[in-house]
C-alpha cells in the first residue's frame, strides 16, 4: 500500500503499512463495508488543516486515500487535453498508456477511469467503471476532480456529459487523455460540438488531436518487388504523390507473396500510422466559427498535417506494406 501525500506542491509517495489504511477509514468513519463503492470523505479537525478522503477499490485490488491541505496551492501545469482516435484494435490503448508512461513520476498523480482497465500500470491509479454500482466515466470524472489530480485518462468519450467534465478538467488545469469514436482527426472537433461542448470551450482546452490506424507489415523474408506505373497506382490510389511523372513512367514498389515464415500470408507484424492535429491559434479561431471537419482538415494540412492516407503512402514507399494493405484499412 502507499500513500501519496502532496507537501509543498509536490506529490510524494510513501509505502505505509497495510493497518493504516482501514484505521484511517475508521477514524474517517468510513463505511468498512461495500469496498467497491467509492467513498468521498471531507472532514476538517483543527484549524488549519483540511482533509479530503478518497477510498475506492483500484484495479490492482488496493485502496487508495488522497489527501489534501488546506494551505496547498497544488501544482501548476498546463492546461490540456489531448484526444486519440480509432476504431476498436486500432491500438488506441497502447498509444495512451505509452503517454501515460511517459509521463509518469512519483511527483505526479495520475488517475484514470477506464472500461474495463486492460493494461496495469504501476504508480497509476486505475479506475474500472461499473455501471452496477453507478460509477460511470462521468461519476468517476467528478470524484477525481476533487483530489487535485495532475493528470487524469479517462478511456472513452462516450457522452456529452464525460465530455463536458473532460473540457472543464482540462480548463481547470489538468492534462487530460481520452479517446473518442471518430474517423479522423478533424472529426474529433465536430463530435465534441455535436455532444454539446461549446466550440469556445473546445478551442481553448484542445491542445493535440492523434488519430490511428494499424497496418499489417510485408514478411521480410518472402516481399516481392515489382515494378508499376503511375498510370496503373494512380487508378487504386489517386492520392500517390506524382507530381512531375509521366503516367507511363515506374516506380518500384512491394507486394505480399507468402512464405513459411508468415503462414502464407505475406505479412509479419503490424506498425502504427498517425494522424496528429495540432490545435494552433490559427486553428483555434475556425474551431470558435463552428467550421465544418472538411474547413478543420484542410487547414491542418496546410499547417502541416500529414493524413492517415500519406502516412499510409509513405509506408508503400519505403517497401513496408502493400498497396491493398492501405485501401483495406486506410479508405
Ligand atoms: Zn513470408
Amino acid at each position: 500500500m502507499s500513500l501519496q501525500i502532496r507537501l509543498s506542491c509536490i506529490l510524494q509517495r510513501n509505502r505505509l503499512r497495510d493497518s493504516v489504511c482501514p484505521r484511517q477509514r475508521i477514524t474517517e468513519h468510513a463505511e468498512l463495508r461495500g469496498h467497491k463503492r467509492k467513498q468521498d470523505e471531507q472532514h476538517s479537525n483543527d484549524s488549519d488543516s483540511d482533509v479530503r478522503f478518497l477510498v475506492l477499490a483500484g484495479a490492482q485490488g488496493d485502496q487508495r486515500i488522497n489527501a489534501k491541505k488546506k494551505d496547498d496551492d497544488g501544482v501548476e501545469i498546463e492546461k490540456s487535453n489531448v484526444l486519440l482516435l480509432g476504431p476498436t484494435g486500432s491500438g488506441k490503448s497502447t498509444t495512451l498508456y505509452a503517454c501515460l508512461n511517459r509521463i509518469n513520476s512519483p511527483d505526479k498523480n495520475i488517475l484514470t477511469v477506464e472500461d474495463p482497465v486492460e493494461y496495469q500500470l504501476a504508480g497509476i491509479s486505475q479506475m474500472p467503471v461499473n455501471a452496477k454500482i453507478g460509477l460511470t466515466f462521468a461519476t468517476g470524472l467528478r470524484s477525481y476532480l476533487r483530489h487535485d489530480p495532475d493528470v487524469i485518462m479517462v478511456g472513452e468519450i462516450r457522452d456529452g456529459e464525460t465530455a463536458k467534465i473532460a473540457v472543464e478538467s482540462a480548463l481547470t488545469g489538468h492534462m487530460v487523455f481520452s479517446t473518442l469514436h471518430t474517423n479522423d482527426a478533424p472529426g474529433a472537433v465536430t463530435r465534441l460540438d455535436e455532444m454539446g461542448v461549446e466550440p469556445f470551450l473546445t478551442a481553448s482546452s484542445l491542445v493535440g488531436v492523434l488519430a490511428q490506424r494499424l497496418i499489417r507489415v510485408l514478411c521480410p523474408r518472402c516481399k516481392e518487388e515489382i515494378e508499376i506505373t503511375y498510370e496503373e497506382l494512380l487508378k487504386s490510389l489517386p492520392d500517390f504523390p506524382h507530381d512531375g511523372k509521366k503516367p507511363t513512367d515506374t516506380i518500384k514498389i512491394h507486394k505480399a507473396k507468402g512464405c513459411i515464415a508468415c503462414n502464407n500470408t505475406g505479412y509479419k507484424g503490424r506498425q502504427g500510422v498517425f494522424e496528429f492535429l495540432q490545435v494552433t491559434n490559427e486553428m483555434r479561431e475556425l474551431i470558435i466559427k463552428r467550421a465544418s471537419a472538411a474547413e478543420i482538415k484542410e487547414l491542418a494540412i496546410k499547417q502541416g498535417m500529414h493524413t492517415l492516407r500519406q502516412e499510409g503512402i509513405d509506408k508503400i514507399l519505403e517497401g513496408s506494406t502493400s498497396v491493398e494493405e492501405v485501401l483495406r484499412v486506410l479508405v
